[in-house]
């Protein structure tokens, strides 16, 4: 999780996570603030119904949707001991083989992630970014069969159910996208899955690029990207 910006409360809401660890795979609960009735809450990882960045508290539809109506206060994060360390993600195996080191600390690893996320990812205090704005489509097997048919190099991952998850980034890529702007809006030029304002750009002009982005991508692969920020 080093270098996601955010606060300790926001980030059960979107299930934060990157190179292959997400909050829910170290979580234990929450406490927050019914915000219409002001009664005090506890929920359990089942009861947040924690998704690929997504939670109750990204849906405001009832019983369980809590979309504007929960003020998370604490979160209280389970780590296991002794620590292990997750070394899954391709670009961090690819650190620890060029580095030598057999073990990695806890240390080392952030900073190999802070490292990798330095050389891909804008720093928002110099240039507006949202950090991911589509997320990484799933799709079953048989599509991704397909897909792979007529495009062999797009960069996937197959999850245990049998179904793949499709880098978003690889498919704006192959669009076209990388570098383009739609006024002061544009794609990151070192990532393709960054939209980035490039100085006074408006919501309307980033909507009209996600937009543009999105159209492209369906009408290539017949995919449709989801933004990943709360668009507001
Ligand atoms: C450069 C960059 C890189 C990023 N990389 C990643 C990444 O790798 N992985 C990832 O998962 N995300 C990533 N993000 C997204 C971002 O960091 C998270 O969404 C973060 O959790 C937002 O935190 P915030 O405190 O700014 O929340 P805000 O943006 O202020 O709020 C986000 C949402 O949470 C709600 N919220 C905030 N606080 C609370 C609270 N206490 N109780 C209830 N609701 C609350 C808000 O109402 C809003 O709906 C990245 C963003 C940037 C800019």
């Amino acid at each position: 999780m080093a270098l996601i910006p955010g606060t300790v409360g926001a980030s059960p809401v979107q299930n934060v996570g990157a190179y292959g660890v997400e909050l829910q795979d170290r979580f234990e609960s929450l406490d927050a603030v019914d915000l219409q009735t002001g009664q005090l809450f506890t929920l359990n990882a089942a009861q947040c119904g924690f998704g690929y960045r997504d939670s109750v508290f990204k849906h405001a539809s009832k019983p369980l949707g809590l979309a504007g109506r929960a003020l998370i206060t604490a979160v209280r994060f389970a780590l296991p001991k002794p620590w292990r360390a997750v070394l899954g993600y391709a670009d961090l195996e690819k650190k620890r083989v060029q580095s030598g080191v057999k073990d990695p600390s806890a240390q080392q690893i952030f900073d190999w992630v802070c490292d990798i996320r330095r050389a891909k990812l804008p720093d928002p205090a110099l240039i507006g970014n949202a950090g991911s704005f589509f997320k990484n489509p799933t799709v079953s097997a048989e599509q991704c069969q397909d897909i792979i048919g007529r495009e062999p190099k797009i960069v996937h991952y197959l999850l245990a159910d049998g179904s793949a998850k499709l880098a978003a980034g690889w498919l704006i890529d192959a669009c076209g996208w990388r570098g383009k702007s739609v006024g002061n809006a544009g794609v990151y030029e070192k990532q393709a899955l960054v939209l980035v304002n490039r100085g006074g750009a408006t919501g309307g002009e980033v909507m009209t690029l996600a937009r543009a982005i999105q159209t492209s991508v369906y009408e290539r692969f017949g995919i449709m990207l989801e933004p990943e920020p709360v668009v507001v």
